[in-house]
């Protein structure tokens, strides 16, 4: 089989927040969207400034941690959007199946369901996958991109019966309120293997990356979400998801 090569941003080797576990993180270079709110524009800025590394080689690599991916541990693909390349993580992970060690997915999906996106789906035991806005107008004026893409990628995801986490990044006067909410639940009511969905506050930890890379930051007057108003929000998620479930 021919190797592919993947181009890497970075690994952070025993992370705990993306999956179950312990994980490995490979973040890839390189995203479809430009969320007014990204904090890792390093990771598409300069995509060619990256780490070329093959398949065999990162599951090579990933493999002198297997002892650490107790409780369902074990690699995950991030960015960046990691779909953008989909073979390489279908070999990848094609190995560290062989290997006995899963892979999840953090994904936008806000990719075409090509036979390699599916293939990098169908191969992953967890696809994390951010709900960012909660319509095509929101969705096309704060991460220029298309819902109708996320929404097919999930409905593909439901249907093959994979386990998701969803997560929505809240940010003060774009998403912050209950009928930005409602139209979330709404949106993903359809899909039957959510196990949790996360809201996440927005933070203005990645200000000095914009600066630094000399890309215009149109959130810069906007301060992080308060952590009580986050809380406040997702237990009306939360109540909202189990009327829709009733
Ligand atoms: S999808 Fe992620 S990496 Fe891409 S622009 Fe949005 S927040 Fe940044």
């Amino acid at each position: 089989m021919e190797e592919i090569v993947g181009k890497i941003h970075s690994i952070e080797s025993l992370a705990t927040l993306d999956g179950d576990g312990v994980r490995y993180g490979v973040f890839l270079v390189d995203c479809p969207l430009r969320c007014v709110y990204c904090h890792n524009p390093d990771t598409w800025a300069n995509p060619t400034a990256c780490q070329p590394i093959s398949a065999r080689r990162l599951a090579d690599k990933v493999l002198r941690y297997k002892p650490y991916f107790k409780n369902g541990g074990g690699v995950t693909f991030s960015g960046g959007e990691p779909l953008l390349q989909a073979d390489f993580i279908a070999q990848c992970g094609q190995y560290l199946n062989e290997m006995g060690i899963g892979y999840c997915l953090d994904t936008c999906g806000c990719v075409e369901l090509t036979e390699s996106v599916k293939n990098a789906v169908q191969g992953a035991e967890l696809i994390i996958l951010d709900i960012k806005m909660y319509d095509k107008a929101s969705y096309q004026k704060y991460v220029k991109g298309d819902l109708d893409k996320v929404l097919a990628f999930g409905d593909y995801c439901n249907s093959l019966g994979k386990r998701m986490w969803l997560r929505t990044v809240i940010i003060p006067h774009i998403n912050d309120f209950e009928q930005a909410i409602d139209k979330y639940a709404d949106l993903t009511a359809c899909w039957t293997n959510i196990e949790k969905y996360e809201l996440l506050a927005f933070h203005t930890m990645g200000f000095d990356k914009y600066k630094a890379l000399g890309i215009v930051n149109q959130l810069a007057d906007t301060p992080a979400l308060d952590i009580d108003k986050l809380n406040t929000l997702q237990d009306y998620l939360n109540k909202r998801r189990n009327t829709n479930d009733n």
